[in-house]
C-alpha cells in the first residue's frame, strides 16, 4: 500500500529560530534519558561507595562539559561556549548535588537512582511554567542528566549523531552538547517540535549558520527518515514531502537568495538604486562577531546590538572592561555608521542567573526591559559606561527597551549622568553626547510618541514585542501562532503613527524587529514611512533585492491600502499584490 505521506506536502508553521532555507532528508535525532533500574543499597558501606559513585560521575561530566565547551570556544567563539556554564553550575548547584546525597543516605538509594529522582523533582518544579528561560535550564537539566546518568549506569555513548550529508535534524527537542557538534556541510537545516530562538542549542546552530525552524508541534512523529523536507529558517515554514509545486518555490526562492547575495557584493548593482529608493538598511545582531558578515553583506551599520549574549548562564555581572571591548569591536566594524545598541533587556523571556528574578505569574507582563533598570542601578550603569567609553570608536547610540513613558527614559538619563560623571574622575576617556532612544515595542509607547520625542534622539520599533501587545497573542506560544500577525492592520496603524511622529518631529524611525527582514513586512514597513529597517545579516540582501525592485510609490499605496483593510486576509493579499510575482507563503511572517 503507498503512504499517503509520500505525494501529499504537509506545510507546518512554526518558529524562525536561525536564518536559512534548505531542502534535505530527515534524520530523526532520539537522544533520550536511560531508563534507570529501580534498587537500593544495603549498609553504610555500600551507600557510602554510592556517594562515592555519585561524587566521581559529576566530576567525570565536569570534565566532559570541559571540554565540550573548550571545542566550541575554538570552534565558534568564547560566547557560545558559555552557553555550556549552565550545566556546569548545575554540577555545583546543592540543590542537585546535596538532595541526591540525602536520597543516597536517607532513602539508601543507589546513586542513578537518586539522581534521577532528584532531577524529577526540579523538572516537576521547573515544569510549573511557559516561561521560554525556565524551559531552556530544563532542557539543560535533562542534558546534563542523560550524561550523568550514562556515566553511573556505564552506558556507551549514544549522543553521537552519526549523519550522512545532505540531512536535516528532527527531534523533538535538541540540546547544546549534540548542536555544537553538528556538521554544516553534513546537517543542512535543524527542525525540532520544541524550542524557541532563544533555546541554547539555537543560537549555536545560527552560529554554525545552520537554518532552523522551531515550535513545529508533533513534527518527529509526521516525518520519516529519509523523507524529504524543506526548512525556511527565517520564516519558521517547514514542507515535509514537498511536491513539484513546492520543490519549484524552493528552487526559486534559493536561486533569487543566490542573485541577491550576488547583487549585495557587486559594485556595480549597489549604486543602482533610485533615488526616491533609500531606504537605509542595517543589521541586527546577537553576537559582536555578526559584525564582520553583517558588514561583508552590506549593512550600513547596526540598528539592534542586542547584549544579552554578554549574562548568558553568567555567574557574576559582566565586567566593564569586558563589556567595552564587545561594543568597541563592532563599533570599530562601522566606524562611520550608526551603531544602535540595546542595554540589557531581561526578563519576560530572558534573566540572568546572577539577579534574582521575582517569581512571575505573568512574565511577559512583569518586570522587563527597562522597568529592571531602577531596580538594577550597578549593572546598568556599569554597562553604560562601558557604552560611553566605547562610544568613542564609533556613531554608538544607546537604545532602550519596553518603554512605556518618559519618566522611565529619565531614569536612564541619570543613571547616564552619574556614569559619565565616574568617568570624568577616573579619566578614562568616553564620549559625552551619546545619543539616547526608545524602542517602541508596546500600544502605549506608539500611541504616545508624540509625548516621547521630544525626550528621546531616534525611535526604534520593536515588532516581535510590538505584536504580541497589540494583539495580546504571547509571541512564544505555538498553538497561537496562526494569530501573530505584524501584517494585522492595528499594527500596521501604529506604525504608521509612529512614522508619522517621527517625520513631524524630524527623529528617526527604524525598525528592528522580525517583521522587516520578512519581504512582505519590510515592504509593508517601507510604505508605511519607515525609511530605516534593520534585519539579521542573513536577510540583508534579500530585502536590499526586493526593495530596490519595486518604485517606493507602489509600496505606500499599497501600505496605505493594506492599514484601511478590514481584515488581516485582506491586507495580506494587498501586500501580496504589491510584491507582484514574487508573492509566495514564505514571503509572509509565521504564516503556513
Ligand atoms: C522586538 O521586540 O521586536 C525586538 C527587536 O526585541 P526582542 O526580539 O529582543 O524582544
Ligand atoms: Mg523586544
Amino acid at each position: 500500500m503507498s503512504d499517503p505521506l509520500e505525494n501529499t506536502p504537509v506545510v507546518i508553521a512554526g518558529f524562525p529560530a536561525s536564518e536559512g532555507i534548505a531542502k534535505g532528508r530527515v534524520h530523526h535525532v532520539a537522544w533520550s534519558v536511560p531508563q534507570v533500574p529501580s534498587r537500593t543499597t544495603a549498609g553504610k558501606k555500600a551507600g557510602n561507595r554510592e556517594l562515592e559513585r555519585f561524587r566521581a560521575a559529576l566530576d567525570w561530566a565536569r570534565g566532559r562539559l570541559e571540554v565540550l565547551k573548550g571545542e566550541t570556544e575554538t570552534r565558534l567563539g568564547v560566547v557560545e561556549a558559555r552557553i555550556f556554564d549552565p550545566q556546569l553550575l548545575m554540577l555545583d548547584d546543592p540543590e542537585v548535588v546535596e538532595g541526591t546525597q540525602r536520597y543516597i543516605r536517607e532513602n539508601r538509594l543507589t546513586a542513578a537512582r537518586a539522581f534521577e529522582w532528584r532531577m524529577l523533582e526540579l523538572k516537576e518544579r521547573w515544569s510549573r511554567t511557559t516561561h521560554p528561560m525556565v524551559l531552556d535550564r530544563l532542557n539543560d537539566l535533562q542534558d546534563l542528566k542523560s550524561r550523568v546518568l550514562g556515566r553511573l549506569l556505564d552506558l556507551p555513548n549514544p549522543r553521537h549523531m552519526e549523519s550522512a550529508s545532505g540531512v536535516v535534524a528532527v527531534a523533538r527537542n535538541l540540546t547544546p552538547s549534540l548542536v555544537a557538534r553538528l556538521e554544516p556541510d553534513r546537517v543542512v537545516a535543524i527542525a525540532t517540535g520544541e524550542g524557541s530562538r532563544t533555546s541554547h542549542w539555537a543560537i549555536l546552530a545560527r552560529s554554525l549558520q545552520i537554518p532552523a525552524a522551531v515550535g513545529l508541534g508533533h513534527i518527529v512523529d509526521r516525518t520519516r527518515d529519509g523523507q524529504t523536507i524543506i526548512v525556511n529558517g527565517s520564516s519558521g515554514r517547514v514542507v515535509i514531502a514537498p511536491d513539484a509545486d513546492e520543490t519549484e518555490r524552493f528552487e526559486r526562492r534559493r536561486s533569487a537568495i543566490r542573485d541577491w547575495r550576488q547583487a549585495a557584493v557587486d559594485p556595480v548593482d549597489s549604486a543602482a538604486a533610485p533615488e526616491s529608493h533609500q531606504i537605509t538598511l542595517r543589521a541586527n545582531l546577537d553576537l559582536p562577531r555578526e559584525a564582520g558578515r553583517a558588514k561583508e553583506h552590506g549593512a550600513e551599520g547596526v540598528g539592534l546590538f542586542r547584549t544579552e549574549f554578554l549574562v548568558v548562564g553568567r555567574r557574576e555581572m559582566p565586567g566593564e572592561d569586558e563589556q567595552y571591548r564587545a561594543y568597541r569591536a563592532v563599533a570599530r566594524s562601522f566606524p562611520a555608521q550608526p551603531v544602535l545598541i540595546r542595554i540589557f533587556d531581561l526578563g519576560g523571556d530572558k534573566f540572568p542567573v546572577f539577579l534574582r528574578a521575582p517569581f512571575e505569574e505573568n512574565p511577559l507582563l512583569g518586570r522587563r526591559g527597562v522597568r529592571v533598570c531602577a531596580d538594577e542601578p550597578e549593572l546598568f550603569l556599569t554597562q553604560l559606561k562601558a557604552i560611553l567609553r566605547a562610544a568613542v570608536h564609533g556613531d554608538i547610540r544607546i537604545m532602550l527597551p519596553m518603554v512605556n513613558s518618559v519618566g522611565e527614559v529619565e531614569v536612564v538619563r541619570e543613571l547616564l549622568e552619574t556614569a559619565r560623571s565616574d568617568l570624568r574622575q577616573t579619566g578614562i576617556p568616553f564620549r559625552d553626547d551619546v545619543k539616547v532612544g526608545a524602542m517602541i515595542e508596546t500600544p502605549a509607547a506608539a500611541l504616545n510618541a508624540d509625548c516621547l520625542a521630544p525626550h528621546v534622539d531616534f525611535f526604534s520599533l520593536g515588532t516581535n514585542d510590538l505584536v504580541q501587545y497589540t494583539l495580546a497573542v504571547d509571541r512564544t506560544n505555538t498553538r497561537l501562532a496562526h494569530l501573530y500577525d505584524p501584517l494585522h492592520p492595528a499594527v500596521l496603524r501604529l506604525i504608521s503613527m509612529v512614522a508619522r511622529t517621527g517625520r513631524e518631529t524630524g527623529i528617526e524611525v527604524s525598525a528592528c524587529g522580525e517583521m522587516a527582514g520578512r519581504p512582505a513586512g519590510a515592504v509593508a514597513l517601507a510604505g508605511l514611512g519607515v525609511e530605516v529597517l534593520s534585519v539579521a545579516w542573513h536577510s540583508l540582501p534579500e530585502i536590499r533585492g526586493l526593495l530596490r525592485g519595486h518604485p517606493i510609490e507602489d509600496l505606500r499605496a499599497a501600505a496605505a491600502a493594506a492599514m484601511e483593510a478590514a481584515t488581516r486576509a485582506q491586507a495580506r493579499r494587498i501586500l501580496a499584490e504589491a510584491l507582484g510575482g514574487m508573492a509566495d507563503p514564505g514571503l509572509f511572517p509565521f504564516e503556513s
